[in-house]
């Protein structure tokens, strides 16, 4: 018997319960059933007296004894049956709410039985609810021994814990195993063998095997992935062509001295020659650009875009959002056009006159710069020679989209990905562990710290007599709404009845308001986007489709309406569109008076921080990695049996480590002594590793 023998002839199975192991959980050959994990572990290695039961007590214990006086109390729900335990030392009550029938033809009076479970103290008085219970002629389990979760249709066939405990017992018992890692590697990397881990992993000899057994556990899980995303990237560095952009030429040395009208940041030099360094290596550029709000990250895209059409090639950036490309397009079209560069907008609302202008222009390569939306990666956009591709906020699209770029020219674009979204590095290192990663990791010069504060609804006069301050002092201010497909049209309510008591406090003319949500038209979005940016109005009310990118100087002040719904990631996004200016910006968060303990962390959390890889970090500890939408960006799952992208970071940094090690030595994997490895890689993660393309 090996790994892959299959699960009908372990011994207790047989074909009947092999079909519904099949069926139910997905587990067709003893290495499923062996990874079909404990989720919990009871101590049954002693057997207490009942004397010696205490108030001390806070887990399961085992005892033993005869069953008397079985008693069905009460009516209705809130009958109960009880029965007396005793042994050599004395009595206990057993109590049981459910099962009630079960039990009481099922269990003898008289017959000793073991019994396992929690005391609890009731009206002065010990009792065990609900009970396991077994008569010790059925040879119970003796020691730590496992429990599985069964669901309900494998119950009602008679597949318990119990059973799947054998099963799994004798296929350990009947197989070999050997390690895929050599032994060198489990040392180095303190790690019990496989055999050993999955032995405890069920039935640990004691809890301190039982946490080795997790590691070894955790560590493959994370290993394999880091290989397989590690490998990926070596093959695509190996066989990926790109276009050598091999000068720096007018059009990045006339914008860089004659249009710039700051002084980069040292991050956003660097980063600029990260870039240079990808795009004239003769190797497709995968870049990952990681920048706080705020840090800078359009001009390091425009030069990355200038090199492209330094060299005779065509560029494109795209954004989430019309709002989000159009800012782009603006503000960078003049410059742009001052040094001689043709460049266009296309959305989903450009006209079809337009449209065709820009297709052709794109055909011939007189255009050389495309801004815009998804519209760029429609097929009827069909560049000359597009060299780099630039995807502004990338968290809104997926690698199938990316993918429509490549197949866009024979030798794929550069691909830069810039995100605000900071994400932690241990996090980053799965989602995007085929990419290379930038940081900018500083802002502009200048800006003051963003000053948050946390009002109630009830505060409104307070906030309203701030906002008018701010007004008078010439700044803008915004007020975002939560928009929650579930509830939209309550959140429209919310946000219309909003903006009309906001009418009412800052009455026309001396005010004037400007609202943005995503059911108005594109067109006339635009235009209530542009009175703001221009100042002609000052308060902008609107959903989260200014969330990401959207840029204005002078607004100072972001309010947050019903902040509490909103995650800390999503807090952080919007804060960002203030700050921007050289004045002190605010952050008002507000919320009702009653809040969750997690609604209460992330509020203090944004007022005591404006690091945003410290707010992702704490994002992630408080919803766990299941919310990070990821899946669909990277192909790298995002859960795993033992492992957690959360808490385990330690461990998966040291998988990571392994991995690089096991690569720098052994690029291929073609060592002799890495074959165990090999395998596993080929077998289960072997979707997405180009084999052919490896040594
Ligand atoms: P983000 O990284 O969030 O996309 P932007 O690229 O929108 O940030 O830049 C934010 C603001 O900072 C813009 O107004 C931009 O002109 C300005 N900016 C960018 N780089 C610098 C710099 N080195 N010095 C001063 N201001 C800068
Ligand atoms: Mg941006």
């Amino acid at each position: 018997m090996d790994l892959k023998t299959d699960i009908q002839y372990v011994k207790g199975i047989g074909e009947k319960r092999a079909e519904l192991l099949r069926k139910e959980l997905e587990i067709y050959q003893v290495e499923d059933l062996l990874y079909y994990f404990p989720y919990k572990h009871i101590d049954k290695s002693e057997i207490k007296a009942i004397r010696d039961i205490h108030s001390g007590i806070q887990t399961a214990i085992q005892l033993k004894g005869r069953i008397s006086n079985m008693e069905l109390i009460g009516q209705g729900r809130s009958q109960r049956l009880t029965a007396i335990l005793s042994d050599y030392s004395g009595s206990i009550q057993l109590v049981w709410f459910k099962g009630i029938k079960w039990i009481r033809t099922g269990v003898k009076e008289g017959v000793e039985y073991v019994v396992f479970g929690k005391p609890t103290l009731f009206n002065g008085r010990f009792n065990i609810t609900h009970p396991e219970l077994e008569q010790e002629s059925q040879e119970p389990s003796k020691g730590i021994v496992p429990q599985y979760t069964i669901p309900e249709k494998l119950k009602n066939k008679f597949i318990n814990s119990k059973i799947i405990q054998k099963a799994v017992l004798s296929a350990l018992n009947s197989i070999e195993i050997s390690d895929p890692y050599p032994s060198s590697f489990l040392q180095e990397n303190r790690l019990i063998p496989l055999k050993k881990a999955l032995k405890n992993i069920h039935f640990p000899e004691n809890t301190s095997l039982l946490k080795q057994a997790e590691n070894r556990i955790k560590f493959d899980e994370f290993f394999y992935i880091q290989l397989k995303l590690l490998l990926q990237k070596t093959i695509r560095k190996r066989e990926q062509q790109g276009h050598t952009l091999s000068k720096i030429g007018v059009y990045f040395n006339s914008y860089f001295n004659h249009h710039l009208a700051f002084e980069l940041t040292n991050a956003q030099k660097r980063v600029i020659k990260e870039i240079r360094a990808d795009v004239k290596s003769g190797k497709q550029m995968n870049r990952l650009l990681q920048g706080d709000v705020g840090s800078g990250k359009t001009m390091v895209a425009l030069f990355a875009m200038l090199m492209a059409v330094d060299n005779n090639l065509q560029a494109a950036m795209m954004a989430p959002t019309e709002i989000l490309a159009s800012q782009h397009y603006n503000s960078l079209k003049d410059d742009l056009e001052a040094i001689g560069v043709r460049s266009h907008l296309l959305t989903g609302s450009t006209k079809k006159s337009e449209r065709a202008v820009i297709h052709e222009e794109l055909l011939s390569g007189k255009a050389q710069i495309l801004f815009g939306t998804h519209a760029l990666i429609e097929d009827t956009v069909v560049f000359k020679s597009l060299g780099l591709v630039v995807i502004d906020e990338q968290h809104r699209f997926g690698v199938a989209q990316r993918a429509k770029f490549w197949k866009k020219n024979t030798i794929p674009p550069h691909v830069l990905i810039m995100t605000a979204t900071p994400i932690p590095r241990t996090l980053s290192m799965t989602l995007y562990g085929d990419l290379d990663v930038s940081v900018i990791d500083e802002l502009p010069p200048g800006r003051k710290a963003i000053k948050t504060q946390h009002y109630y609804d009830g505060q409104v006069r307070v906030v309203h007599k701030f906002m008018k301050e701010q007004i008078a002092l010439g700044r803008q201010i915004y007020i975002v709404y939560p928009l929650i497909k579930e509830s939209e049209k309550m959140d429209y309510m919310a946000l219309e009845e909003g903006f009309w008591a906001l009418q009412e406090h800052f009455p026309a003319p001396e005010y004037s308001i400007s609202i943005v949500h995503g059911q108005m038209k594109p067109k006339d979005k635009d235009y209530e986007m542009q009175r703001f940016v221009k100042g002609e109005t000052q308060i902008m009310v609107a959903t989260t489709v200014i969330e990401v990118g959207v840029n204005v100087p002078n607004a100072s002040v972001m309010i947050i309406e019903s902040a509490e719904r909103f995650g800390l990631s999503q807090l952080h996004q919007l804060r960002g569109r203030v700050g921007r200016g050289a004045e002190q910006s605010y952050c008002i968060l507000k919320t009702p008076y009653k809040l969750s303990k997690e609604s209460k962390t992330r509020i203090s959390a944004m007022v005591n921080s404006t690091d945003g890889f410290k707010l992702a970090e704490i994002d992630l500890q408080l919803r766990g990695p299941g919310s990070i939408d990821s899946t669909q960006q990277s192909g790298v799952p995002m859960h795993f049996k033992k492992a957690n992208l959360a808490t385990d970071q330690k461990e998966l940094k040291q998988a990571r480590k392994a991995a690089e090690s096991t690569l720098e030595a052994d690029p291929d994997l073609s060592q002799s002594i890495h074959a165990g490895i090999r395998q596993v890689l080929k077998g289960k993660y072997s979707s997405k590793v180009n084999w052919s393309k490896i040594g």
